[in-house]
């Protein structure tokens, strides 16, 4: 009789466990963000029928997959986007608005996260520290680290140390990023106070040299690149960064230390969830250099497109099929190249920054009657202003109006001041909104111009580029595959900053600080121990009409 009713109570129990079999919990072992650095949104259609199964098809084809997602600011820059990405806010909550800027009080550029009280360690190299003392609000990993005090570990990896950094924010374990020349691995002093041993041991090794001299070949057997150390026209080397990073062995590069970081430091293996940002910088490296039409990005997508595949089933193999949640981004997209304008009739102007901070500096030195350095550089579209040359009575917002000014009748459509997007005096249109989102205190005197559509800088090795207001700069992929997400296409328009809220509302935790996002509440899925009937909230599968061709 009791063994009876004990097979009862066990078919009834394991009928209820069943019914969670693809609920979630809001603890999984591990979440990974994978950023690509210039990754614009519309590769996952366009290399789609291309891909394979277990790749970036895993987010498109059963994830929950948003394809329009759109940075809604004007500075589509690496620095901006990383810390969009993770406080889940726009540069006047987190203050990051370009990749550098001319700092006052040094009376130089800095870097976005250079910081003279830290020191790079991980190897013997020049050079100061780097540490998120500029980010001006907390992030979804800070969030996880106070909601278990510490507990949850939270690493960030890049070849770029602006990227490895603001993805993380202040209570991060550890950021890593290489040096350009050797391609060893560095942190700082603000994470740890020496690097720890198996750090030590991976840039020891042949972890680097390992993909020094290999052909890169396209699926057909075209050579498309040789990582064979040599100079450039100056006599110089080609740094690390450049020979392996422009190409997928550098994606290679930063998994391998993904790996390696995974076990050594056992993320994913304590009784809570562990956050690792994975930025991949390759792409963007590249991308500067062909262009996005060329026939390595394509190469670049289709390798990258397995390594994903490959790293994913990495994590199954370390925790097991839906014990993860894995999270696709990019922190901007990319401008066609004026190649490409050309052949289009698209109108596109092709400005050098030296030529314009000497056009601008003629026609303020003519305006204000004195031989003067009014603009200090240009980090186009962004104008460093020089108050100190004005005269004495000249403020430093007047200053400001003086080169929007001069900005307005030097190629520019519109240029707006520090003072009046801090003011928020901006035109109550679709544009104002975008420069609005695009505010930061940092930097001095500066004016943010508006170029035209298609225009950028192109300079040295960088044939194309990216930083202006314009949907090839914005558009991004944004994609979830775990238990916690519902399988489907979303197509209404989204934005970056919806990704820490989402991922922080699904994990039981505070938002960052200073978010603005939206739960993305269509993608989500039934949470074990709900109580809300399995059937209100059905797994969507794919509608016939929403399947790629
Ligand atoms: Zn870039």
């Amino acid at each position: 009789m009791f063994r009876a009713k004990l097979a009862v109570l066990l078919a009834v129990l394991l009928a209820a466990l069943a019914c969670f079999g693809s609920a979630y919990t809001a603890n999984p072992k591990l979440v990974v963000i994978l950023i690509i650095d210039q990754f614009r949104g519309d590769y996952l259609e366009r290399y789609h029928s291309e891909f394979g199964p277990n790749g970036f098809r895993l987010f498109t084809d059963r994830g929950a997959y948003f394809p329009a997602c759109y940075y809604q600011y004007a500075n589509t820059r690496t620095a901006p986007g990383h810390a969009t990405i993770a406080t889940g806010a726009y540069s006047p909550a987190h203050g990051i608005f370009s990749n550098d800027w001319w700092d006052p009080a040094q009376k130089r550029m800095v870097s976005s996260v250079e910081d003279s009280a830290t020191k790079l360690i991980g190897a013997e190299v020049e050079g100061v520290g780097a540490s998120p003392h500029n980010l001006l609000a907390g992030t979804l990993g800070d969030e996880l680290r106070l909601a278990t005090q510490g507990q949850s570990r939270v690493y960030g990896i890049a070849l770029k140390e602006r990227a490895a950094i603001l993805s993380t924010g202040y209570s991060a374990n550890g950021a890593f990023w290489i040096d350009a020349d050797s391609g060893a691995w560095l942190t700082s002093t603000y994470y740890m106070s020496a690097p720890p041993r198996w750090l030590l041991a991976f840039n020891g090794g042949d972890s680097a040299k390992k993909y020094l001299n290999q052909e890169w070949k396209d699926t057909d057997g075209t050579l498309l690149a040789s990582t064979a150390p040599h100079n450039f026209d100056n006599g110089k080397p080609v740094p690390y960064y450049e020979l392996v990073g422009s190409t997928p062995f550098g994606n290679d590069y930063e998994f391998d230390f993904a790996r390696e970081l995974i076990q050594q430091e056992k993320l994913g293996y304590g009784a809570v969830t562990d956050l690792l940002v994975i930025s991949l910088s390759a792409n963007d490296i590249l991308g500067h250099m062909s262009g996005p039409d060329a026939p390595e990005m394509r190469a670049m997508a289709l390798a990258l497109d397995r390594q994903i595949g490959d790293f994913v089933s990495f994590l199954n193999q370390q925790y097991g099929q839906g014990q993860f949640w894995i999270v696709l981004t990019a922190d901007h997209g990319v401008a066609p190249l004026h190649a490409t304008d050309k052949h289009l009739n698209l109108p596109a102007q092709s400005p050098s920054s030296a030529d314009l901070r000497s056009r601008l500096n003629q026609e303020l030195s003519s305006r204000l009657r004195k031989q003067g350095e009014y603009v200090r550089s240009v980090s186009y579209p962004i104008v460093f202003v020089n108050s100190e040359a004005f005269p004495p009575n000249v403020s430093e917002s007047e200053a400001e109006a003086d080169v929007a000014e001069a900005m307005k009748s030097n190629g520019f459509l519109n240029a707006f001041t520090k003072e009046q997007m801090s003011n928020g005096e901006l035109p109550p249109t679709p544009l104002g909104h975008l420069y609005l989102n695009s505010y930061s205190p940092y930097g001095g005197a500066w004016v943010m111009g508006v170029p035209t559509p298609f225009s950028y800088v192109a300079a040295g090795i960088d044939i194309a580029n990216h930083g202006a207001p314009y949907s090839y700069d914005q558009h991004v992929p944004l994609a979830f595959y775990g238990p916690a997400f519902k399988p489907g296409v979303y197509r209404d328009q989204v934005e970056p900053i919806d990704l820490a809220p989402t991922l922080a509302v699904m994990l039981g935790i505070n938002k960052p600080t200073s978010s603005s996002g939206r739960v993305l509440t269509e993608a989500i899925a039934q949470r074990a121990g709900s109580d809300e009937p399995a059937s209100a909230r059905p797994s969507r599968p794919r509608a016939p009409k929403e399947s790629h061709p």
